[in-house]
C-alpha cells in the first residue's frame, strides 16, 4: 500500500499533483511520501506488540536525515554499516541505545566512535574483527556489547547480489564455528556476547527461509546458554521483500505470526533490521522523456535520469514498474526500453516493458524506487544528484536539493606543478 494514486487523470503523492513538485524542482528528482511511510513503519511495529522489541531501521535504504528523524520520532533504533550512517543516525536524533552495527569491514576508527557512543551493539562478522574490538574497547577502557553475526547457510531465494547468508558468502561466523567464536569472545576481557544476529538477504517474498534460519539460530542459543551466555538479544535482521511487479510478499503481519511465536518465551529482546519493507514503496523518481528513438529492432524511450540517479536494474536486473505522470485514455501501448543518458550500454531503467506510448517532454514515474535508490547514487558521467522531496499532505519539502557543478569537484584540487 503507498499513497500515490491518479487524480483526476494525474498521478499524485498524496494530495499533491507529481507535476507540481518537477515544475518546483525540476528533473529527475525523488519523491517520497510522509503517510506511507509512518504507516509501514507502525504496521511492522505493530505486528509485534506482543514480544519485546526493537524495530532498528536499515539506515543504507534510505539515508536521508529527514527520512531518519521521521523514523525516530516513531521509536525507531538504527541498524548501521558504517560511520557515516552511525554520523548520520546520531544527528537525526536515534538513540544510541537503539542502533546496531553490522559489517565486515569495520575500521579501528568506526569501532572506537561506536564504542565511545555507547550504541547497543556491534554484530561481529570475524575472531579477527572480535579482536580488534577488544583491543580498542581495552584502550578506551570499556567493554564492548556484541553479538555474533551467524551466517545460518539458508538459501533466501533471492537476487544473488543480496544473497547473504549462504555458506560462500562473506558475511558472519558458519554456525559450526559459533561456539568456538564465543569460547573466544569470553576469553577477552573488554568483549560482552549480549546476542546473536543474522541477515540472510534482502527482498525475500517467502517466510520459510526467515523462519528456518530463525530455527538454525535458536537452537545454536541453546547451545550457547548452556555454556554460560547470557544471549539477551535475537536480532533476525532485514530482508522483507515488497512487490515491484507481481511478487507476493507476506504482509508484516503474517512475518510476525510466524516469528513471535519461536521466541516469544526466551526472555530475550527481539531486534529487527527492516529497510526495503519501510521505504521501497513510499518513493518514486520522477523522470522527463528527452527523446524517443527508433532503432533497428527496438524503441527506445531516452529519459534524464539514468543509472546514476538508480541503479537497481543495471545492478540486479531489477524491475521497476513506470508509469506515465498523466493518464492517457485508449493510449496506443508499444514496448520499449527505457535508457538514461549515461554513456554505458548497462544503463537502462526498463528492458522490453510494455508502455503507454509516450513522447518527449512527458513525465513518467518509476515506482518503488524509496529503497536503495537516491542511496545508491553516484556521480558517474559527472551528473549531479538530483534532489529528494518529501510530501505530506498537501505539502512538498525539499529534503535534499540538486547537487550543482561546483559540488561536482569539491575537495578536488589541482598540484602545483600542474598549475
Ligand atoms: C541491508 C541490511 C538490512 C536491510 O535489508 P532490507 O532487505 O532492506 O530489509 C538489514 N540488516 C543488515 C545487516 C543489512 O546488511
Amino acid at each position: 500500500m503507498h499513497d500515490f494514486e491518479y487524480r483526476h487523470g494525474e498521478l499524485a503523492c498524496e494530495n499533491l499533483p507529481i507535476s507540481r513538485i518537477a515544475k518546483e524542482v525540476g528533473t529527475p528528482c525523488y519523491v517520497y511520501s510522509y503517510a506511507t511511510l509512518v504507516r509501514h513503519y507502525q504496521v511492522f511495529d505493530g505486528a509485534f506488540q506482543n514480544v519485546p522489541h526493537i524495530v532498528a531501521y536499515a539506515v543504507k535504504a534510505n539515508s536521508n536525515l529527514a527520512i531518519l528523524r521521521l523514523m525516530a520520532r516513531e521509536g525507531s533504533g538504527a541498524d548501521i554499516v558504517s560511520g557515516g550512517e552511525l554520523y548520520r543516525a546520531l544527528k537525526a536524533g536515534i538513540p544510541p541505545s537503539k542502533i546496531v552495527f553490522a559489517g565486515v569491514g569495520k575500521s579501528r576508527e568506526e569501532i572506537r566512535d561506536a564504542l565511545a557512543t555507547d550504541i547497543l551493539m556491534l554484530n561481529v562478522e570475524s575472531s579477527a574483527e572480535l579482536r580488534v574490538i577488544d583491543e580498542v574497547a581495552a584502550e578506551m577502557g570499556r567493554r564492548a556489547r556484541v553479538a555474533l553475526r551467524i551466517n545460518p547457510d539458508i538459501d533466501p531465494k533471492t537476487h544473488p547480489y543480496i544473497s547473504t547468508g549462504l555458506k560462500k558468502s562473506k558475511f558472519g561466523i558458519s554456525a559450526d564455528r559459533a561456539l568456538d567464536e564465543y569460547k573466544l569472545a569470553t576469553s577477552l576481557r573488554h568483549i560482552d556476547v549480549v546476542g546473536v544476529h543474522k541477515h540472510i538477504g534482502s527482498q525475500l517474498t517467502d517466510i520459510a527461509p526467515f523462519v528456518d534460519a530463525l530455527k538454525k539460530i535458536l537452537v545454536l542459543v541453546e547451545t550457547l546458554q548452556r555454556h554460560g551466555a547470557n544471549i539477551r538479544y535475537i536480532n533476525i535482521g532485514g530482508g522483507l521483500g515488497i512487490t515491484y511487479s507481481d511478487e507476493v510478499p507476506p504482509l508484516p503481519h503474517e512475518f510476525a505470526v510466524a516469528i513471535s511465536p519461536l521466541v516469544r518465551d526466551l526472555k530475550s529482546v527481539l531486534i529487527m533490521e527492516p529497510g526495503r519493507v519501510i521505504v521501497g514503496n513510499a518513493g518514486i523518481l520522477v523522470t522527463r522523456v528527452l527523446y524517443t528513438k527508433a532503432g533497428e529492432d527496438k524503441h527506445f524511450v531516452i529519459v534524464d535520469a539514468g543509472m546514476n540517479d538508480l541503479i537497481r536494474p543495471s545492478l540486479y536486473g531489477a524491475y521497476h514498474e513506470i508509469r506515465p505522470v498523466y493518464e492517457v485514455p485508449n493510449a496506443k501501448t508499444r514496448t520499449v526500453d527505457v535508457v538514461g543518458p549515461v554513456c554505458e550500454s548497462s544503463d537502462f531503467l526498463a528492458k522490453d516493458r510494455a508502455m503507454p506510448e509516450v513522447k518527449a517532454g512527458d513525465l513518467l514515474a518509476v515506482m518503488s524506487a524509496g529503497a536503495y535508490g537516491f542511496t545508491m547514487a553516484s556521480n558517474y558521467n559527472s551528473r549531479p544528484r538530483v534532489p529528494e522531496v518529501l510530501v505530506k499532505g498537501g505539502e512538498m519539502h525539499v529534503i535534499r536539493s540538486r547537487e550543482e557543478y561546483g559540488d561536482l569537484v569539491r575537495g578536488e584540487t589541482i598540484p602545483e606543478f600542474l598549475r
